[in-house]
């Protein structure tokens, strides 16, 4: 297998939730599309008549509650994720039909929710959450001017059928498997993080000063989702009429007894608010996913404010949780629609663990073993969104899954490595096996579990 070289900036990108699958690689397919319809000669524009976008898969059965459709509608119209404001989106959300314009180079189209049909949920195509976005003549017999076949492949990464990568640095200490890193850090004497920097700027060619001013603006941008979610009120958008906790529960555990002002009262409250942020499709760092934003900001916002850990500490941290989500991302899936909730939730609670074990100064045995617990108790956890909402059983699962990161910590950091038995390369393995076996019922297609079960909408 080849080695991982994958960015830290892959894996934790800004943008508009509440889907990494179904908003943020929509919106990059969007966008992608419209950059190479503008490349094309000017007379082939020039019998330009409309686009046309056909979402499959979980796209097709949870796109509505997830708003795919406005988040590719934004992405054709030239906004990108990291520059989409939340303002532009809550427009199209209010107002889907009202016709938009998109200037292809002098050829001016306009554009409206009409323009993405929600088509098949099975499917042929290779991958669940398929697009295929045409430009297309008036003639309906004639063939289109540009067709692109997209696969949102979970975190917010996009595919393009036919297309290969494009070309990266090599790894300056490769490794796939946590086996294999453990191997590296050891031959070469290094820290988890040191490595994980050295790789990222062997990958992507760029220096120390501006990777980890990227790291500082990722936990910034994550601290911020906290805030702002622990000030917002009010209920959720949507027809479940889902009411925003974050800021009561923060309230509940400040006024409560010593003993029940616990530790575990405040991440809670933190896990809500960056995930209630990213149910109203604001702002959020993906981590690994837009659904499971909230637990890596909540564990940061703990180690600064409840565990007095440095700064430097958090930054180092990050990069040990980046290493994590490398390893599930390149040997199984971190996408609900892949793997069920276990590879979304579950690969962020280990991603957690893992911060949080090297922030607090331990080496690469325990932090593999804080993340390792932390995925193994997540193992067959299903995606099965009521209504096609990230809301529940999405928010509280935030809140849950990063309690259980704590707890991981906990048990592997008060265990010697000799008996631990079972390593993070078992548990991702178990991961994609199980997710491989688990009906397309409980990937994101609303169609299983809570979904059926709860009629809230
Ligand atoms: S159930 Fe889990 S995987 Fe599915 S949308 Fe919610 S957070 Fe994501």
């Amino acid at each position: 297998m080849p080695a991982i070289d994958l960015s830290v900036f892959d894996l934790f990108k800004i943008g508009p939730g509440p889907s990494s699958s179904h908003t943020i690689g929509p919106m990059k397919a969007g966008y992608e599309f419209i950059q190479a319809a503008r490349a094309l000669p000017a007379e082939a524009l020039a019998k330009a008549a409309g686009i046309e976008v056909r979402l499959y898969g979980s796209l097709s059965a949870t796109g509505k509650g997830h708003g795919t459709d406005r988040a590719v509608l934004a992405g054709l119209l030239g906004r990108s994720p990291e520059s989409c404001s939340p303002d532009f989106l809550d427009d199209l959300a209010r107002t889907p039909l009202a016709g938009r314009p998109v200037d292809l180079g002098g050829v001016r189209l306009m554009l409206n929710a009409g323009n993405v049909i929600f088509d098949a949920v099975e499917h042929d195509h290779p991958f669940n959450n398929t697009l295929v976005i045409r430009l297309t003549t008036a003639d309906p017999q004639a063939a289109p001017l540009l067709e692109r076949e997209y696969y949102s492949v979970g975190g917010g990464f996009i595919q393009i059928k036919g297309q290969e990568e494009p070309p990266r640095g090599t790894p300056l200490y490769p490794y796939g498997t946590m086996a294999e890193l453990k191997e590296r850090l050891a031959e070469n004497d290094l820290s988890l993080p040191r490595l994980i920097l050295e790789n990222e700027m062997a990958v992507t060619g760029a220096d120390e000063t501006t990777v980890m001013a990227g790291v500082d603006t990722i936990l910034r941008v994550m601290d911020a989702a906290v805030s702002a979610g622990l000030a917002a009120e009010g209920v959720l958008p949507g027809p479940i009429g889902l009411a925003r906790k974050a800021k009561r529960i923060l309230e509940r555990s400040r006024i409560k007894s010593q003993v029940q002002e616990t530790i575990i009262g405040h991440m809670c409250a933190y896990a809500f608010a960056v995930a209630e942020e990213n149910a109203a499709g604001h702002i959020i760092v993906t981590a690994p996913t837009c659904g499971s934003a909230g637990i890596i900001p909540a564990m940061a916002r703990i180690m600064r404010t409840r565990l007095s850990l440095p700064e430097q500490s958090i930054r180092e941290g990050l990069l040990a949780a980046a290493a994590i989500g490398f390893l599930a991302k390149h040997n199984a899936t971190i996408a609900g629609a892949e793997g069920g909730c276990q590879a979304e939730i579950g690969v962020a609670s280990a991603m957690a663990a893992a911060m949080l074990a090297q922030a607090s100064g331990y080496g690469p045995h325990v932090t593999e073993h804080a993340a390792e617990t932390a995925l193994e108790h997540h193992l067959g956890m299903t995606c099965d969104p009521v209504g096609g909402y990230v809301q529940i059983p999405c928010i509280e699962r935030n809140a849950v899954s990063v309690v259980k990161a704590y707890t991981a910590f906990i048990i592997a950091s008060d265990e010697s490595p000799a008996t631990h038995k079972v390593g993070l390369d078992q548990a991702i393995a178990a991961m994609m096996d199980t997710g491989r076996d688990m009906s397309c019922k409980y990937k994101e297609t609303a169609q299983g579990g809570l979904a059926v079960c709860v009629a809230t909408c």
